[in-house]
């Protein structure tokens, strides 16, 4: 867990500008790794004042970690969890996107257009809720077109030929002897600027929103599984489409039930009289409970198959089937009779060797390897 930006540089949540930098040039000096040679913490306690201030000195930055701490700056949202990742970069670049420099990367660009961020959410699912499907609202911070210029980011709608670059998007600088290729810092690479930009978005054609969205998630859906909302990701800039939203499930785990594919596996504990004389047992299932019949004779371990009573499909309209393993439990705080009782049966099992036949089995392996051993 990474510690509070304002802990770290030991201000108050509504510390100003100046107290936050008054503040980290103190700490700095005070952590700063020249000054603290003999001390190994200082150089990570130093890493950790700079990080601090980087948030914080900015407003936009400082504002997002407000809203959505260390998740709002760094990445990392919604019920965490692993999941296949494809099709688009890490989640941390997508936020890195959002809320770091959404002009970033060096690529040359044609035009201002830009398509909006993809997003990535983790919904989090009951087993019941995955099995049957549900409608479920979610909230996730994003950037949205700006209302004031439509997106422009232009007061006026009108864009100039960057007079950095020439519209060129590049620039060349000369190093020593060499001439290194760079992107125009002035329009960002895309050759053009705007004229008088649009105050609310200070140019950027977009603003930070809050987006909160129904989402349908259909029957059958499991831990993996994702759902891709065309559209529903970041609003795009100057004429781009907007990104796709990416939902991914993660089932939590369920008390009863463990999945696997389309089948549930669950454990069902039989008494050892039940084991032994046969009998019934009222097992859960995902739509009511059903008898199971326990045989007689029954076997700790021994696993009944109920057909059907899995979960249906997403993809197809076939439905798995409900595996119970009978686990039979030895009884605990016997009375005196019992074990009585007990010790009367074990005395009329004695050694039959066809009443006990997995014990007298394994009594013969293990006598005749210990006659090969010579023991
Ligand atoms: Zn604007
Ligand atoms: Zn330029």
């Amino acid at each position: 867990m990474a510690a509070d930006y304002y802990d770290t540089l030991g201000v108050s949540r509504d510390a100003s500008t100046d107290e936050i930098r008054k503040a980290y040039r103190r700490m700095a000096r005070k952590y700063h790794p020249d000054r603290n040679p003999d001390d190994p913490d200082a150089e990570d306690k130093f890493k950790e004042v700079r990080e601090a201030h980087d948030v914080l000195k900015d407003e936009q930055k400082r504002a997002a970690y407000d809203r959505f701490g260390h998740a709002g700056v760094n990445g990392g949202m919604g019920g965490g969890g692993a999941g296949p990742q494809g099709g688009f970069g890490d989640i941390n670049d997508i936020f890195g996107d959002i809320f770091g420099d959404i002009f970033g990367g060096g690529r040359r660009r044609q035009s201002r257009s830009r398509r909006g961020q993809d997003l990535r959410y983790t919904l989090e699912l009951d087993l019941e809720e995955a099995v049957a499907g549900v409608e479920k609202e979610v909230s996730l911070p994003t950037l949205g077109e700006c209302q004031t210029c439509s997106g422009t980011g232009s007061k006026d709608g009108q864009l100039n030929i960057c007079s950095t670059c020439g519209g060129q998007g590049q620039v060349r600088m000369q190093q020593g002897f060499f001439s290194v290729q760079q992107t125009c810092p002035a329009c960002r690479g895309s050759g053009q600027t705007v004229k008088d930009p649009c105050g609310d978005c200070s140019g950027t054609g977009q603003v930070r929103e809050t987006k909160t969205l129904q989402i349908r998630i259909p029957a059958g859906v499991d831990t993996g599984d994702r759902i891709r909302l065309g559209g529903e990701g970041g609003a795009g800039a100057q004429g781009g489409g907007a990104g796709d939203l990416y939902v991914d499930v993660q089932v939590r785990p369920h008390p009863l039930f463990q999945r696997d594919g389309d089948d549930l596996f669950c454990e069902v504990p039989i008494t050892i009289t039940t084991a032994a004389l046969g009998g019934q047992m009222k097992v859960p299932t995902l739509d009511g409970s059903v008898m199971l019949k326990i045989p007689p004779e029954t076997q700790s371990g021994k696993v009944f198959r109920l057909r059907g009573k899995g979960v249906q499909s997403v993809r197809s309209r076939s439905s798995g089937d409900l595996l119970c393993r009978v686990d039979v439990e030895t009884p605990v705080n016997l009375t005196k009779d019992q074990k009585e009782l007990l010790r009367e049966l074990q005395d009329s099992l004695g050694d039959q060797p066809d009443q006990s036949p997995q014990s007298s089995g394994w009594t013969d392996k293990v006598k005749s390897f210990f006659d090969r051993m010579g023991f």
